[in-house]
């Protein structure tokens, strides 16, 4: 179950949450299998923390499970203490909280990190890896039940020494051009929907959105990327953006009220096999394998599964 958003007692301090089990998938349990944040929940996060966090000063740092933390600086809970928070960028599936005096914290949450930016008297979950104690009785906490995302600390040039940071290609939500496009698929061979989640030709897909950028394109989502022909591509490109905006909008009026595990029910057909499909009626198709579900319409994207 996800947890509650709006702390009670606590008015506009939230929690800032993507946790949502999917509980089913291809008709088998699933258990422990999350929805992974990606370009329109980091994209809101962002927004949200720029509109909260920006000026707030840290009080003092205590790591709970180390196990998440890279720091590059040493002590966070001594090196913390006194900096103030600066603006917010995302890039792809990570977030860059940079502070004051050259230093970022870098958070990439992957299936089962997440932020609280909530009220120091709100109860610190078990699961609760960092916290950032700063000004006003507020705490910034990254949790994450398995500790698979990680945390980093480190200053401004360290941020080459981040694993995957800058293997990332260009933003979803940035104007790319179709040739440069081409060009950077070129060098992968594989299925289209691993190629575009892997995030090095576009970033900030991840498995839930790629599955409706491509029912979107109207494209099979196992299809080799040199099988592709340019109008698939075009679609493919363009359809990318226009999902992730209209997503990004839809969630942050969701997150207005509360982010509940119903968060992405608004898909039309991501992890709804078995469902009709929103353009033509046919009974979604879903596969599992990895614990990554992968939704489509076999009428609207047609293709044949070759297994290997
Ligand atoms: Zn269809």
């Amino acid at each position: 179950m996800a947890e509650p958003c709006t702390l009670t007692g606590a008015p506009g301090v939230k929690l800032i949450s993507w946790r949502g089990r999917q509980a089913r998938a291809g008709g088998l349990a699933i258990t422990g299998a999350f929805s992974m944040p990606e370009a329109p929940e980091l994209e809101v996060v962002k927004d949200y923390l720029n509109e909260r966090l920006v000026g707030r000063e840290a009080v003092a740092a205590r790591v709970l499970r180390p196990s998440v933390l890279r720091s590059l600086q040493g002590d966070i809970a001594e090196d913390v203490v006194g900096r103030t928070f600066g603006i917010v960028e995302r890039r792809g599936k990570y977030l860059l909280l940079r502070m004051s005096g050259d230093r970022v914290v870098v958070v990439n949450p992957k299936l089962t990190g997440g932020l609280q930016f909530c009220a120091r008297k709100q109860r610190v979950y078990k699961r609760t890896c960092v916290v950032i104690e700063l000004d006003d009785e507020i705490d910034l906490r990254y949790v994450d039940d398995r500790q698979m995302g990680m945390y980093y600390y480190v200053s401004e040039s360290q941020l080459d020494d981040v694993p995957g940071l800058d293997d990332q290609g260009p933003d979803v939500l940035d104007d790319q051009d179709f040739d440069d496009f081409k060009e950077r698929l070129r060098r992968f061979h594989g299925e289209i929907k691993g190629v575009l989640t892997r995030g090095r030709v576009i970033s900030g897909i991840g498995n839930a959105y790629v599955d409706e950028i491509l029912f979107a394109a109207k494209v099979y989502p196992f299809k080799k990327r040199k099988a592709l022909s340019d109008d698939e591509l075009h679609r493919i490109l363009d359809c990318s953006r226009q999902v992730i905006v209209e997503a990004t909008e839809t969630v942050r009026e969701r997150m207005d009220g509360a982010l509940d595990r119903k968060l992405r029910d608004f898909l039309k057909v991501h992890n709804k096999g078995g469902e009709p499909c929103p353009d033509c009626g046919n009974k979604i198709s879903q596969l599992t394998a990895n614990k990554q579900i992968t939704s489509y319409c076999r009428r609207c994207q047609p293709g044949m599964l070759i297994r290997n």
